[in-house]
């Protein structure tokens, strides 16, 4: 369609990850986490690989209307959608839409929780809980576990399908974290106490990424890969032991609108960015209009071994990349840029850079970039 900007995903890539995946958590069951329209790469056909390739049955996203989208596009497929954090139980209308789907919401309140046990239209639906162990975000408190025993025991059910809780700080080194460990403990205690009062567990997870890079969490039943199925680690810098050798599944793609020399000292762009030295100025069809923000600003570009580096004010459609003159013949009006591809190190190298995490990076990327599968 000559798109000149793209985000490329490349099936082959998310099939390494998968692999890869499976050999660090053989006995897991893996609970892909696909929100924000699966980090920016497309839900739905990754969503439909994994389940057709993989054998991946269990999905999670953020809202009803991801889930919806989901099962609407997907509907020979058989997988379990969870809702995890936007889940409006508590509306007639959703909780139709939950029973007629096939939706699983991930109940992580007192009041959603108290509806969902006193709803008969919900009586066959699996009952899903997060605890909140210490990260304060959603769940239910593990300090009234015994709240939650009561409910669960009169409302006549003795079993919950699914008990999860989420980590706040997986992506530092487990051990030499106490919030780490304090939250694997509560939820240990928490497990024990429900299985004491007569309840059943049927499954249990804790480990996003950041944990199952570091082999954290895999002795409970599932576990809920996000980030690292789209390649890269999301451990800090700092803590990086190389242990996840993902491969990027998108590369960014864009091209070149126009180059020319540019001698030291010369302004360019918006609020006429004085350049350096001599060099090539490449001009390529990305802006933020496309989710390249103003702090790509200084992050470096590799074409055919040269490298460049983002130059002076990102624009709407378009950003300056200075290359040194030796590139002059590699960076022509056409030649391809890329921002990212394959290696997730120099995917990671551009958010080091920026100071952002990869999560967002990937967020960011706008609707106006076509996603191209391969
Ligand atoms: C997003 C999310 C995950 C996946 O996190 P990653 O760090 O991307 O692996 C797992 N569990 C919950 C509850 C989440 O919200």
């Amino acid at each position: 369609m000559g798109e000149r900007s793209r985000l490329i995903i490349s099936f082959e890539n998310f099939a390494h990850n998968l692999e890869l995946l499976k050999n660090l958590a053989p006995d897991n069951e893996v609970m892909a986490m696909v929100k924000a329209d699966g980090y920016g790469h497309g839900a739905c056909s990754l969503v439909e690989f994994a389940n057709r390739d993989f054998q991946i049955k269990h999905f999670g996203v953020a809202t009803l209307i991801e889930a919806i989208e989901l099962r609407e596009k997907l509907s020979k497929e058989l997988f379990e959608i969870y809702v995890f954090s936007d889940v409006q139980i508590q509306s007639t209308k959703h909780r139709d839409i939950y029973l007629n789907q096939r939706i699983i919401p991930v109940i992580s309140s007192m009041e959603s929780l108290t509806y969902f046990l006193q709803s008969q239209e919900l009586k066959f639906m699996p009952l899903v809980l997060k605890f909140n162990t210490g990260m304060n975000r959603l769940g239910l408190d593990f300090k009234e576990t015994q709240k939650v025993i009561d409910l669960i025991l009169k409302s006549g059910r003795r079993r919950i399908d699914h008990a999860m809780t989420h980590l706040a700080c997986a992506s530092v080194d487990f051990e030499s974290h106490g919030l780490n460990r304090r939250q694997k403990e509560r939820f240990d205690q928490l497990i024990s106490d429900l299985s004491a009062a007569g309840i059943e567990i049927d499954q249990t997870s804790l480990a996003n990424s950041g944990a199952i890079e570091q082999k954290i969490g895999l002795e409970y039943d599932f576990i809920r890969p996000g980030l690292m199925l789209y390649g890269p680690s999301s451990l800090i810098p700092r803590d990086r032991r190389g242990v996840w050798k993902g491969r990027m599944v998108s590369s960014l793609e864009t091209y070149v609108i126009q180059s020319y020399p540019v001698s030291a000292g010369e302004p360019v762009g918006y609020g006429g960015h004085p350049v350096g030295a001599d060099g090539v100025l490449a001009v390529v069809a990305l802006g933020y209009g496309d989710g390249l923000l103003n702090t790509y600003r200084g992050v470096e570009i590799e074409v055919s071994g040269h490298v460049g580096k983002i130059h002076g004010r990102v624009n709407m459609d378009m950003t300056q990349i200075l290359f040194p003159m030796e590139a002059k013949e590699h960076v022509r009006p056409g030649s391809q840029v890329s921002v990212w591809s394959d290696d997730q190190n120099s995917f990671l190298k551009i958010c080091d850079k920026m100071n952002v995490i990869a999560y967002e990076v990937f967020c960011q990327i706008g609707a106006r970039v076509p996603r191209v599968y391969r």
